[in-house]
């Protein structure tokens, strides 16, 4: 069976983000054949269409309109509701990010549609689309079928491989005209914090330190390596309470969900609420002075010793490798 696939693209300061990518992946998968249909929402964004048709959408759906130069969820929904009126298709993919998180359901709830939110892996079997959803803050896994009406998913950001992108790969872009009412939220600023160096939702490569740490120099090691691996430096609420780092590094439950390729955890005890935010990365690394460590317990690789001896030893080995 085909199906006709939408997938919203998320842009990011004038430029698509990943999930973007990945979500045209999942809609491959999902469209069993069909159409894969780009739509971008913003205030002048029909440049960006063009990326989507190269990695693998058939075709674009711009609207734009100056009151969708910032996200608000009632601008968003007006505008993802009126494309979905016009193209009626048998399933949307967002991506499970901050933005998408909120709109979803918002989405899903005027379409009277159910949701899969959170899809780590989809694959099409007899007929059927099979999504793959963490569930009990990840210490499980559920498959879920949709048997009857809309498909409607988030995908988790870092885990559905891109497509190649084929740069001779064209398709329509076409524009649909919403007229955008009744704003609740109007967005004024977007005041930014400064964060340097990599998205932490986005990274490959995650430094990660804990109370172990011990204080702000404390995180110095850590972002030494992260920088020698090109990865961003995370963190346990453990050390966003002990006023250690930022909050906005927070990794877990009440944190950011990540699921880089290597992980490596500093100076971190692994609490459940912990686990809950980074258990999926490809590899878990562990550096703790505590055998006994819950952290251990997910970890592939394990580090018995005291991170400040650590650290260091790493960052000069993996320096010396790349020379
Ligand atoms: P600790 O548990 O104190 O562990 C510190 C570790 O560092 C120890 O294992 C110790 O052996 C090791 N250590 C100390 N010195 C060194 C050294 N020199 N070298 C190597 N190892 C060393 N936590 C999160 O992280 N994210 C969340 O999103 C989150 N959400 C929560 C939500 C709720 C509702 C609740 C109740 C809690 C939440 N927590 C969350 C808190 C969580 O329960 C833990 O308290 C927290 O994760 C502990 O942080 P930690 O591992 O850094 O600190």
């Amino acid at each position: 069976m085909t199906r006709k696939v939408i997938v919203l693209g998320e842009i990011r300061e004038g430029e698509l983000r990943n999930v973007s990518f990945e979500g045209i992946a999942a809609a491959k998968t999902v469209a069993e054949g069909g159409e894969v249909v780009a739509v971008l929402l913003g205030e002048s964004v029909g440049n960006l269409a063009p990326e989507m048709i190269q990695y693998g959408a058939d075709r674009a759906v711009v609207v734009e309109n100056p009151k969708l130069a910032s996200y608000t969820p009632d601008g968003f929904s007006q505008a993802i509701l009126a494309v979905v009126e016009q193209e009626q298709p048998d399933a949307i993919i967002f991506g499970h990010t901050a933005l998408g998180k909120d709109l979803s359901p918002k989405v899903a709830s005027k379409l009277g549609s159910g949701l899969i939110s959170d899809a780590v892996a989809i694959e099409a079997a007899g007929g059927n689309v099979v999504f793959t959803r963490p569930i009990y803050s990840g210490k499980a896994f559920e498959k879920k079928i949709v048997t009857d009406g809309l498909i409607f998913a988030s995908i988790r950001p870092n885990n559905i491989a891109p497509l190649e992108k084929d740069a001779s790969r064209t398709g329509e872009v076409s524009s649909v005209s919403v007229e955008i009412k009744d704003l609740r939220t109007i967005i004024r600023e977007v005041a930014k914090k400064a964060i340097q160096g990599v998205d932490l939702t986005e990274a490959k490569v995650i430094i990660s330190g804990g109370r172990g740490v011990k204080s702000v120099e404390g995180f110095k090691p850590l972002q030494e390596l992260a920088d020698v691996l090109g990865g961003a430096v995370g963190a346990s609420r453990g050390a966003c309470d002990a006023e250690y780092c930022d909050y906005s590094l927070q990794i877990g439950q009440t944190g950011k969900v990540v699921t880089p390729d290597l992980y490596i955890a500093c100076g971190i005890s692994g609490a459940i609420q912990h686990l809950a935010g980074m258990s999926n990365s490809k590899v878990v690394v562990a550096i703790n002075k505590d055998p006994e460590a819950n952290i251990f317990k997910v970890a592939d690789y394990g580090i018995v010793g005291d991170l400040f001896e650590v650290v260091p030893m790493l960052t000069e080995e993996i320096k010396s490798l790349l020379v």
